[in-house]
């Protein structure tokens, strides 16, 4: 974790160029309206008329109501060549904003509280500036405006309804605004920056009875725990050490009242792994000790478990790229980091297994102005000085990538 305290000045030292940074009011303008309507996953409908209307104006083709609410806007550069491809997400979350800001949510328990509204703002810039900007790249930049990331997994019908086809993706870039790095400090690495999530949810069916006479019975509660100790051996004793690995129980839920032994346990949890090849060995892991278990104790059970999203894994070339670009634009004394590995996860991870890329962390907290509070905390804002730097990192990717 970084906790360097920050210059509030570097960001006017930092070498973005004169024309993006005149973009930072109309920026900010959109961010702020599309943060006073949030919407939850698939049903982004004010956020892609307000994308849809904005690519109109400026006379950008694009694709509206892929996967419900996503938006494909492209972009030609003055000659043929390669192409590459952007990717924001657009989704808001079940939170009531807490912040008392003139541009706060309108909408009653619901919040741009992980910062997707500045990720639309940055792609909707970035087209605006490459549309007045042909002549600067070649070849053809799509622009992939992503509904649902927040755990409904928006990536794979906008995927499957090819997005990156016609013309093929050749590299795909997408960021996020982190408030675990301070403004102006970029954290990007290649190989994996972000965790597989997976979830389970499992029942033991023992037998209840007295608390008294326990001989009736079998006791949900002490199987429960016993299979929650043996899942903490998975990461302890079967994972490389060298690998990491979560194994959390999140939920447990048994018993009606202290004289009762309680017939059924309800465990919920996740696991996150970096490594793909872990892939399928959780579960089955996990099965064979909860098995075990109920087994020894006579008691039976349900185990469902399903992979949510796959590791974010950054390409080395293309994580290059960023990096290199970042490193010029960036003069914090902290700069651009690797170290920004987390155990969260993305949906971004579903274009980085179709095409090369690379996801990476635009720091955004500012704890001078308050603005560092957790992403998902009703609380949340981040520090809109970090938007433009957002979209002269995308547009120096493409100018270099496309020429
Ligand atoms: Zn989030
Ligand atoms: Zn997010």
């Amino acid at each position: 974790m970084v906790s360097t305290p920050l210059n509030p000045l570097f960001v006017d030292k930092s070498r973005i160029r004169a024309e993006i940074r005149t973009l930072q009011p109309q920026i900010v303008e959109w961010r702020r309206s599309l943060h006073q309507k949030p919407e939850l996953g698939f049903r982004e409908f004010l956020t892609s008329d307000f994308v849809a209307q904005k690519l109109q104006e400026w006379g950008i083709p694009h694709e509206t109501g892929i996967a419900e609410t996503g938006i494909l806007a492209t972009i030609n550069g003055a000659s043929p060549g390669r192409v590459f491809a952007i990717r924001a997400d657009m989704d808001a979350l079940p939170i009531q904003e807490e912040n008392d800001v003139p541009y706060k949510s309108q909408h009653d328990g619901v919040m741009h509280a992980c910062g997707h509204d500045g990720h639309t703002a940055i792609a909707l810039a970035t087209a605006y500036y490459l549309s007045r900007h042909r002549d600067d790249f070649a070849g053809t930049v799509k622009i992939i405006f992503q509904p649902a990331e927040e755990g409904l997994g928006g990536a794979e019908p906008m995927i499957q309804a090819g997005v990156l086809e016609d013309p093929d993706v050749e590299a795909i870039v997408g960021l996020h605004l982190w408030n675990v790095l301070p403004l102006g400090t970029v954290g990007v690495r290649t190989g994996a920056l972000m965790a597989a999530v997976e979830c389970f949810d499992l029942t033991i069916h023992g037998k209840g009875g007295h608390g008294a006479i326990p001989q009736q019975t079998i006791d949900s509660v002490v199987v429960g725990s016993q299979i929650v100790n043996a899942l903490q051996t998975i990461v302890a004793r079967n994972v490389n050490p060298i690998d990491s690995a979560v194994v959390t129980v999140g939920e447990f839920h048994a018993g009606t009242a202290h004289n009762v032994i309680a017939d059924t346990a309800h465990l919920t949890g996740t696991v996150r792994y970096f490594n793909p090849t872990y892939k399928e060995y959780f579960s089955q892991r996990m099965e064979q000790l909860i098995k075990g278990i109920c087994e020894a104790h006579g008691a039976t059970y349900e185990f469902k478990y399903w992979e949510l999203y796959p590791p974010v894994i950054n390409d080395e070339a293309i994580a290059d790229l960023v990096r290199s670009v970042a490193e010029n634009i960036v003069e914090s004394p902290l700069g651009v980091v690797p170290e920004c590995q987390t155990m969260g996860g993305e949906d971004m991870s579903f274009f980085l297994q179709e095409v090369p890329g690379c996801y990476f962390f635009l720091g955004a907290a500012n704890a001078a102005k308050g603005l560092a509070y957790p992403h998902h905390h009703p609380r949340f804002d981040f520090d809109e000085t970090a938007l433009t730097m957002g979209v002269e990192i995308f547009v120096r990717c493409i100018e270099n990538f496309c020429r």
